[in-house]
């Protein structure tokens, strides 16, 4: 056994598994203070807020896809899924046991993209040879996904004749209703036509004549499905988590993010069931909060003096329209326009993410 070895077998082990904005945080914290390993199903970390824009402008991800290496100097990362989990120990896709101390669980939502950084580059290159080469595009979902999506194609290909279809009965249903207003002003005045209440036969599709549930046709060149993506928990129903997850399979965690009933087991980001909207930035207070609990836990510390995570009250939201515009619901106040894009729309946030995780803010 050399010295490192040494080292690293007196250090407590902490696994964190998926690689989100929640797990590559916590992990990034805590890789000076424990024997750290990432397990996460592809090898980079990847700003999801900015994965729209890459498909308009593909090198814009050069910057918002970062291979956990390169902010994980001081960690192992394991490219596989999780597949079970017992009182101690992670077991992989590939068959692995990695042991753990403390345990850190970030899996977000399912994700079903290429697991390497280029071939990723290379996925957004044909989103967006598709997007060229088409003459009208059809968008499936009026969440913030497809309205950002809507919105980045407006502004950089005017031309194009695109129509987005939305199930409910307003845009942007996780906000207030003004946000919906505002952003379907701002759509229709680029020329997007929204239909909304209806859905899309995505099946029977000929020749590029799609039907909509309310019997309509819409004709378009190719589409994009923007609907909700599953929380990433279905792997953990089998496991000693199977009582932790609540009826909408999330995470159930207490004040210090503790899974419930697990006391060397956390959980942050959107796989939680902390009661407030879905937010990156929020998940990255879970992940200070987690970190923290954990190196107090690890360093022998009192477990009543952790730290406890206290929901966010109200909404703070902004939406981007394109890349200068965007509509942002702060608490009562909904605002849409330069200002909001002023905060958001030129950089995604990129610049500031890549910092967080000890990055420069370009390549
Ligand atoms: C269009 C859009 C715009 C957004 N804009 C903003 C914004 O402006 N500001 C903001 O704060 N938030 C924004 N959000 C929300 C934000 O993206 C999410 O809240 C955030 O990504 C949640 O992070 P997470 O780490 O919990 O989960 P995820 O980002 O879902 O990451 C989960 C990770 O776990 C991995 N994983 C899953 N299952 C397994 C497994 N079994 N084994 C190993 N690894 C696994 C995945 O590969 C992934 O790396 C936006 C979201 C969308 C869709």
């Amino acid at each position: 056994m050399d010295l490192g070895d040494v080292a690293s077998a007196k250090k407590k082990r902490v696994v964190v598994i998926g690689g989100g904005i929640a797990g590559a945080v916590a992990a990034k914290n805590l890789q000076d203070h424990a024997d750290v390993f990432l397990i996460d199903q592809k090898e980079y970390f990847e700003i999801t807020w900015a994965s729209l824009r890459a498909r308009v402008e593909p090198a814009f991800a050069k910057r918002s896809i970062v291979n956990h290496v390169e902010y994980l100097p001081n960690a192992h990362v394991i490219t596989t899924p999780a597949v079970d989990v017992t009182p101690n120990e992670v077991l992989t896709a590939e068959g692995r046991l990695i042991a753990y101390d403390y345990l850190v669980i970030a899996t977000g939502h399912v994700e079903d993209g290429p697991s390497t950084k280029d071939d990723k580059l290379s996925y957004y290159q044909e989103e967006h040879s598709k997007i060229r080469s088409a003459n009208s595009i059809l968008i499936v979902g009026g969440g913030p996904t497809g309205v950002e999506l809507a919105a980045e194609i407006a502004v950089d290909f005017p031309g194009k004749k695109v129509t987005l279809v939305h199930r409910g009965s307003r845009l942007l249903e996780f906000i207030g209703e003004k946000a919906s207003r505002k952003a379907l002003d701002w759509l229709v005045s680029k020329n997007v036509e929204v239909v909304l209440g209806q859905s899309v036969d995505l099946n029977g599709v000929v020749d590029g004549v799609y039907h909509t549930s309310a019997g309509e046709t819409i004709k378009a060149d190719c589409h994009f499905l923007c609907t909700g993506i599953p929380i990433a928990s279905s792997w953990l129903r089998n496991t000693l988590f199977s009582e932790s997850l609540d009826a909408k399979g999330r995470l159930m965690v207490d004040l210090n993010l503790r899974v419930k009933g697990h006391k060397n087991v956390f959980a942050i980001g959107d796989i939680t069931d902390i009661p407030e909207l879905k937010q990156g930035y929020l998940a990255e207070q879970h992940a200070f909060v987690a970190a923290k609990n954990v190196g107090l836990l690890i360093s022998g510390g009192n477990e009543n003096r952790m730290e406890k995570y206290k929901a966010a009250s109200g909404v703070l939201a902004i939406v981007s329209l394109g890349r200068k515009d965007a509509v942002a619901q702060f608490y009562c106040v909904t605002i849409v326009g330069r200002v909001p894009g002023l905060i958001k729309s030129g950089d995604l946030f990129v610049g500031k993410t890549r910092k967080l995780i000890g990055l420069s803010s370009d390549i």
